[in-house]
């Protein structure tokens, strides 16, 4: 794998990395950010598949580089100062989410401690030892660069009605946003986790990204239609990041018609099966394939349980115990990370 690093004209990043670097990965390319819009180019014309962008490089992440090369695994440096670690979190989480980067290494000075944050709104890290927390860092980089996603045709046109799916899955849903376990807290007004239902062999109503879940009932969903392996979404926003793993999980289960995913802790003694989300990003093929192999029948409801992550539940319209279900095993008035 090829990394482009990018440094701010005064040359800082401390500690340097520069040697870690080289021991990880096969070349490494040094851009100073003295000119933003050529630098940015630069990159794109190389090979570098992975960018690591070292703190002080605002000006380098107003240029969008993952907006031409959504491709490129971009990973960037930041500093907090910030008195609990839930401020540094969310903090960190706001910048990896304006930015859209794949991963944020985060230092927090007050604290002297490094955290890992990822789209997934998951926290690694939080040793305050450098060479421990980058060592973490490149293993992540390494295991979550280089997954396959699909590509999806978005015709964008009016949403589709909650009103279109079963009882059962309307009743689930209002269900869960009453008891609040679809929160915003990543500072741009967007609640992670997914659900959809099943239309036929090829088609579902997934939710939307950069939407508020809570808002469902009013805004509508997505239409995902499948042909060939090929994604087509229509719809206001484009389906979830998630609807890669739904489609999986709907393709596995063919009796099974409603799927949900949020960020709710597991309740202590719950005896879900449990898989690692860590070498995984959201949305990668290999996450849905990760999902699915973690996913056991539970009297007829399939599930698992991504660490630091949230439980992936696929249930049937006419099955009875749903609710139950998610009360016997998740708290659903907490976030995932508070865990
Ligand atoms: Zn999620």
């Amino acid at each position: 794998m090829e990394v482009a690093i990018v440094i701010n004209e005064e040359g800082e990043f401390s500690p340097d990395i520069g040697s870690y670097l080289n021991e990880e990965f096969g070349s490494v390319g040094v851009y100073v950010l003295n000119d933003p819009e050529r630098c940015v180019r630069e990159i794109s014309a190389s090979s570098a598949e992975i960018v690591i962008v070292t703190e002080g490089c605002e000006e380098f992440h107003r240029q969008d580089i993952r907006g031409s090369n959504p491709n490129l695994f971009l990973v960037a440096f930041d500093i907090v100062s910030e008195k609990s670690k839930e401020k540094h979190f969310l903090s960190s989480l706001k910048f990896l989410k304006d930015n859209r980067c794949n991963l944020v290494f985060s230092f927090n000075t007050r604290a002297n401690r490094y955290l890992i944050i990822t789209p997934e709104e998951s926290i690694y890290g939080g040793s305050k030892s450098f060479e421990k927390s980058i060592s973490e860092l490149f293993k992540m980089i390494k295991d979550r660069s280089g997954l396959t996603y699909d590509r999806t045709n978005f015709i964008p046109g009016s949403n589709f009605s909650i009103a279109d799916t079963s009882e059962k899955f309307r009743t689930v849903l209002e269900y869960l946003i009453n008891q609040g376990a679809y929160q915003i807290n990543n500072g741009n007004g967007f609640t992670p986790g997914h659900f959809c239902q099943r239309i036929n062999d090829y088609s579902f109503l997934s939710s939307q990204r950069k939407a508020n879940h809570n808002n469902v009932f009013k805004e509508g969903m997505s239409l995902v239609v499948v042909r060939d392996g090929q994604f087509t979404c229509f719809g206001k926003r484009k389906q979830s990041v998630g609807a890669r793993s739904q489609f999986l999980m709907l393709e596995k289960y063919p009796d099974y018609d409603c799927i949900i995913h949020t960020h709710n802790p597991i309740l202590k003694g719950s005896e879900i099966n449990k898989v690692s989300q860590k070498p995984f990003q959201c949305g990668s093929l290999e996450c849905g394939l990760n999902t699915l192999g973690g996913m056991r029948d539970y009297n007829g409801i399939k599930a698992t349980y991504l660490k630091k992550h949230g439980p992936n539940i696929m249930f049937k319209s006419s099955h009875n115990g749903i609710i139950n279900f998610l009360e016997d095993n998740f708290d659903l008035t907490k976030k995932t990370w508070n865990r």
